[in-house]
């Protein structure tokens, strides 16, 4: 079965986004660690984990995606800015730790005129820090579009991170479609060879995640402005051949796209639809 889900809402707690889930037809969902506009993140309510646990293994809900706040900067050239961003990663990890089964996915970063290599060494350095030996999530780094000084619009740069992170056997990666056909890797026209280019430099075992969004931008803009599945230029064919694709099928997708509840139920039932069994 077609594992997809949207991203939901974590205000009112855990067994409040299993009712969302199912609302929307969710098997799978993504939600943020904390506001991602800033502020101190709450305790996780051990009791709403609890019984959400059990309603997600009565429903089949599985792979929860916790996504950092993409307001910090792993990779900042500020002190201050790079502490906060260093100190939130910490914490979530810390928190997200208490969910069995839950991956940690997060944005590399903008270098700031640091330079790809600069950034790249902050954000090992930001991982080294935040990761511990224990850790049992599963850390992703997300494909960036490529926008301003984001690190990461290249396959090479998240190979880098991994590489040289201490504990890089816990990391993944999360691609989102919309980020890697805005950074110029063609997921409509040569879908084979982005994922052959992907296996041969990342290795298709680390790919843990899909963000799946249509883009509002032309392939290349590097611009990430997600659009609605087949409102925008990658087109429903495209998700079509994603969804199904050998190395991709059996993977978790997180709908990222401009919806409200309806929206995504909507969203999810066509791309079920599309999905053969
Ligand atoms: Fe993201
Ligand atoms: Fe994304
Ligand atoms: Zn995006």
């Amino acid at each position: 079965m077609l594992m997809i889900g949207c991203h939901l809402s974590a205000s009112k707690g855990f067994c409040a986004m299993a009712k969302d889930a199912e609302y929307t037809g969710s098997n799978v969902f993504q939600f943020f660690t904390r506001n991602p506009r800033g502020g101190a993140a709450k305790e996780l309510d051990m009791e709403d984990i609890g019984k959400f646990l059990d309603i997600a293994r009565e429903r089949g809900i599985s792979h929860l995606l916790a996504h950092a706040p993409y307001t910090i900067n792993p990779c900042a050239a500020k002190p201050q800015v790079l502490e906060f961003a260093r100190n939130t990663m910490a914490d979530d990890l810390r928190r997200m730790d208490n969910i069995p089964g839950n991956m940690y996915n997060f944005h590399p970063g903008s270098h700031v005129g640091q330079g790809i290599e600069k950034g790249i060494e902050l954000i090992v350095e930001t991982l080294d820090m935040a990761m511990y030996p224990s850790l049992q999530t599963t850390v992703l780094l997300e494909t960036m579009a490529g926008k301003g000084s984001e690190v990461g619009s290249r396959f090479q740069e998240l190979r880098e991170i991994i590489d040289r992170a201490a504990l890089g056997d816990k990391i993944g990666v999360c691609l989102d479609t919309c980020h890697v056909y805005d950074a110029g890797y063609d997921v409509v026209g040569d879908l084979d060879g982005v994922l052959t280019e992907f296996d041969k430099v990342i290795g298709l075992n680390r790919l843990k995640a899909i963000h799946i969004n249509d883009s509002k931008n032309p392939f290349m803009s590097h611009k990430d402005r997600h659009e609605v599945i087949g409102g925008g230029s990658l087109g429903l064919d495209a998700f079509k051949r994603i969804i199904n694709h050998p190395a991709l099928r059996a993977l978790p997708f997180y709908l990222e796209t401009p919806n409200d509840l309806d929206g995504y139920k909507k969203e999810i039932a066509m791309l079920r639809d599309l999905y053969e069994d």
